[in-house]
């Protein structure tokens, strides 16, 4: 049998459940802190969910492999072993005190595929490898300079070496690289020769994930089929530059407010937030701090300075070029009319990753055939898709529904909207054509 009926592939996926059910426990329980669960980018977390996962691969007879960073790679083979080959991947390690499923699920919902197409004994066209992916969550363990998701960018050759160095471990004060080592691995392999994975190897990424936003769960939908990932513009440093003065005696056309002034810019960028949206556009704006320096401040004082960050997302490039121009517009013309000095410094852009047309398609086709309740959605946060898109592969994602939020112990995704994500999931890896 090459291609199974929905109807087989559903049952095999809903027979696969209680393996699901136990990685998610076992894996939990093992890398239990005193509130939700630590996987440490090359720490004992992380190693242990690496090694429940292989012990899975072994019980399915799933070809293993590795690659010098550590991720590792489970194989179902297929009919054609040299035609290009599915990957399907997330991270295993978490944030702090994180939840169970955030990255977990979409590894341990291809396990769980592989196990149902091997339940009802179908070959898929091509080979099926579930990659279990490393450091994701860098940067909430590691300070200095990096752009996290390690696992996958040094697998795709798109990891600087320099950030083996720059990105220092918060707790240790040890480079990513004596971490990395330490586990076993080899940081000296990070871009050298031809990357691990090269597009040209493999039909596409697929990676299905918690949403870690609210809007699933709000429109009372079980998957997303995701459109982008959002790209950030980011100034991480800004400040306005006024003069302390007298709170009762300056009027206010000798005054320079820094907060007043940075308040303005603040405003104008949410009106045009506002127009954006209305437009039909896709932005999210956020001042995360905004606040004057405390040695300094006081009741009867006019604010001399203040400091703040502007973090601009979108999926657009051209919108997060736009709301970077007018932020420098808008600090020049507040600042000579209000006389202060804005420094916003410079911005650093990550480029939104567009998902592959056809692969949303396919699994929107694929939603509709079983009759999954879906709708598309843009991812806000980063994931590692958008790594495999920057290097060339087409790539795609499925969203499940999940409560309370994500990078918290309280992430609850029913088990029941994860059989359909990962029913979803199965069935797109059986597809013969080229979407
Ligand atoms: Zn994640």
């Amino acid at each position: 049998m090459t291609m199974a009926p929905k109807s087989v592939l559903t049952d095999a996926v809903n027979a696969s459940m209680p393996l699901a059910e136990s990685l998610f426990r076992e894996i939990g329980e093992k890398t239990a802190a005193a509130a939700g669960v630590s996987r440490e980018p090359y720490g004992p977390g992380e190693q242990t969910a690496i090694d429940i996962l292989t012990r899975a691969g072994r019980t399915l007879d799933l070809e293993i492999a590795s690659d010098p960073f550590g991720n590792l790679y489970l194989t179902l083979p297929g009919r054609g072993r040299s035609a290009p080959a599915w990957l399907v991947g997330s991270h295993v390690d978490s944030v702090p005190s994180g939840g169970n499923y955030d990255g977990l699920a979409g590894v341990v919902a291809g396990v769980t595929a592989l196990a149902a197409l091997r339940r009802c004994n179908v070959v898929p066209p091509c080979d099926i490898t579930v990659m279990g992916i490393r450091s994701e969550e860098l940067s909430s363990w590691y300070g200095g300079h990096h752009d996290g998701h390690i696992g996958s960018r040094a697998a795709l050759g798109l990891l600087p070496a320099g950030e083996l160095e720059s990105a220092v471990n918060s707790r240790t004060g040890r480079t990513l690289r004596e971490h990395m080592r330490d586990a076993g691995f080899d940081p000296a392999a990070v871009g050298r020769g031809s990357p691990h994975l090269s597009p040209d190897r493999f039909k596409g990424y697929l990676e299905l994930h918690i949403e870690q936003g609210p809007v699933l769960e709000n429109r009372g939908i079980p998957v997303g089929v995701v459109t982008a990932i959002r790209g950030a513009a980011r100034a991480r440093s800004c400040r306005c530059l006024g003069a302390y003065t007298h709170s009762g005696a300056v009027p206010h056309e000798y005054r320079s407010d820094a907060v007043m002034a940075t308040v303005e810019l603040v405003r104008e960028l949410d009106l045009e937030w506002e127009r954006v949206r209305a437009a039909g556009g896709d932005l999210v704006f956020t001042v995360g701090k905004f606040f004057t320096d405390a040695g300094v401040h006081a009741l009867t004082k006019v604010p001399g300075e203040a400091q703040f960050t502007l973090d601009f997302r979108s999926q657009s490039a051209a919108t997060l070029k736009a709301m970077k121009v007018l932020a420098e517009r808008l600090a020049r013309d507040i600042g000579a009319r209000r006389r202060v000095g804005f420094e916003l410094g410079q911005f650093s852009v990550q480029q939104p990753a567009v998902m592959d047309s056809g692969c949303r398609s396919r699994l929107l086709e694929g939603a509709r055939a079983f009759g999954i309740p879906h709708m598309e959605i843009a991812s806000g946060a980063g994931h590692d898709a958008q790594d495999f898109a920057h290097a060339g592969f087409r790539a795609a994602m499925i969203f499940v529904r999940n409560s309370h939020g994500s990078h918290n112990p309280d992430e609850a995704m029913d088990i029941a909207d994860f059989a359909l994500g990962t029913r979803l999931l199965a069935w797109m890896l059986m597809q013969e054509q080229e979407s």
